[in-house]
């Protein structure tokens, strides 16, 4: 142990991982974390989906510092400031079709409670429908609409009025079709609720669900539905948004428009901020009194996001998330070729899984993903885990990141694999 992890042993209630790995992070700039013993490593992670634009982007600290000089804090829900203004118009622009009035939170979750409010606010229906697989969030709200036990366990009882749709996926069930899945919401909505639903949640690419990308007519079939019940269709963004995918958002890979988006994580580069983005006519439901937050929109996220974006959009990180996507995962496929541990690979842009499975019926294999990551850990390389069953190597890096570094880091990926598929040889 080092004094620092000592301290957070003491001090820290930390309640995420069983153990965090064992480094302390001294600086990180563009796709490398550095620790406090000097030693590099490949952040393919990006601190959970946040650094797209790489960490410390010289041109989002310049703007932070900037606002920071000025003031730090007014209450932007109190008083009038450039930033939040700014930042509000610039996700009209970038943001697809009618979206263009924005609500700013401070974190993923927080935006979504705002958004499932507001949508029983327009509508005048309370119940929601939520994705089997989907994740939203650790707040009461955020998890009721959470389709995960794993993320739900001891945190319950949750809200009443969710009922869970089923989506295509296809690796586990290659069967299932996107008409399927539609004509299932169609029963679901029939059938489990009280007719009385607002509101159809989904994250556009699934990321603690483990990497899942529905198939590209999907979100259509789905909104066909949802139409004909007058239900609004909130994407939520959080983790796939801000090129990411390879498009600024993940639903326009769909064609579809939604009626309510919410985003966070990226968008701001690694400061707090989260927000939900709609129609005029919805943004109207919010009356005087219906929300607030204290920080949401603080002056120096706001301006940040704002650089933020326009780095994104400067340095076409969109066409280079796709570009490098590409690339990754046809490496990955080869990998998958060799080693049957690797049961699937999928992703779109930089947002990549490698599903871990065992034995002929194709199990998952949560602890060869954990074995996984610390051996590439090993090898100065981060990658995250998730999934459902825990068995999904994820591999969401900043979207900066040269080909260099990803040679670097899918070597690394590559010996794991073979190490561990000689361990597994030797012990049986
Ligand atoms: N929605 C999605 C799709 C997420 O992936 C997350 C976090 O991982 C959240 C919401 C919650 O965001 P936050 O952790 O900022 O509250």
């Amino acid at each position: 142990m080092n004094p620092t992890m000592d301290k957070y042993q003491d001090y820290v209630i930390t309640s995420f991982l069983k153990s965090m790995p064992p480094i302390v992070v001294q600086k990180a700039q563009g796709a490398v974390l550095t620790d406090t013993v000097g030693r590099d490593y490949i952040d393919c992670f990006a601190g959970l989906a946040v650094a797209n634009t790489g960490h410390c982007h010289p041109a989002v600290i310049a703007a932070a510092h900037d606002q920071l000089e000025k003031f730090v804090h007014c209450c932007s829900y109190l008083y009038y400031n450039q930033p939040i203004a700014d930042l509000a118009e610039k996700m009209a622009q970038i943001t697809p079709g009618r979206l263009k009035k924005t609500f700013f939170a401070n974190s993923g979750a927080e935006a979504v409670e705002g958004a499932l409010k507001l949508a029983k606010l327009y509508t005048g229906k309370q119940e929601v429908i939520a994705l089997q697989c989907g994740f939203h969030g650790r707040t009461l709200g955020s998890l009721s609409i959470t389709g995960n036990s794993s993320r739900k366990r001891r945190g319950g009882p949750y809200a009443p009025g969710v009922s869970f749709a089923p989506l295509p996926n296809r690796y586990r069930s290659r069967s299932v079709t996107s008409e399927d899945c539609a004509r299932s919401l169609q029963e679901i909505i029939r059938f489990c609720t009280s007719g009385d639903v607002g509101a159809f949640i989904a994250e556009p690419v699934l990321g603690e669900g483990g990497i899942i990308v529905p198939p590209f007519d999907y979100f259509a079939r789905v909104k066909e539905v949802l139409d004909r019940h007058n239900i609004l269709f909130i994407a939520d963004e959080v983790q796939s948004g801000f090129g990411r995918t390879g498009t600024m958002f993940a639903i326009e890979h769909y064609g579809v428009e939604p009626d309510i988006m919410v985003t966070a994580k990226a968008i701001a580069a690694g400061l707090p901020l989260g927000a939900l983005t709609t129609r005029d006519e919805i943004a109207a439901a919010f009356q005087p009194g219906d929300h607030f937050s204290t920080f949401g929109g603080n002056p120096v996220c706001c301006a940040a996001a704002l650089a933020n974006i326009r780095v994104i959009e400067q340095e076409n990180l969109c066409d280079k998330a796709a570009q490098s996507g590409k690339y990754i995962l046809g490496r990955l496929e080869a990998l998958k070729r060799q080693f049957p541990s690797i049961g699937d690979v999928r992703g779109l842009g930089l947002m990549i899984g490698i599903e871990m499975v065992a034995g002929d019926d194709l199990k998952p294999a949560p602890a060869q993903a954990e074995r996984i990551r610390e051996s590439c850990l090993k090898k100065g390389v981060l990658v995250g885990v998730g999934g459902v069953d825990g068995n999904v190597i994820r591999i969401q890096p900043p979207l900066v990141i040269s080909r260099e570094q990803i040679d670097f880091a899918l070597q690394a990926i590559s010996e794991s694999v073979e190490e561990l598929a000689s361990q597994e040889t030797a012990r049986a």
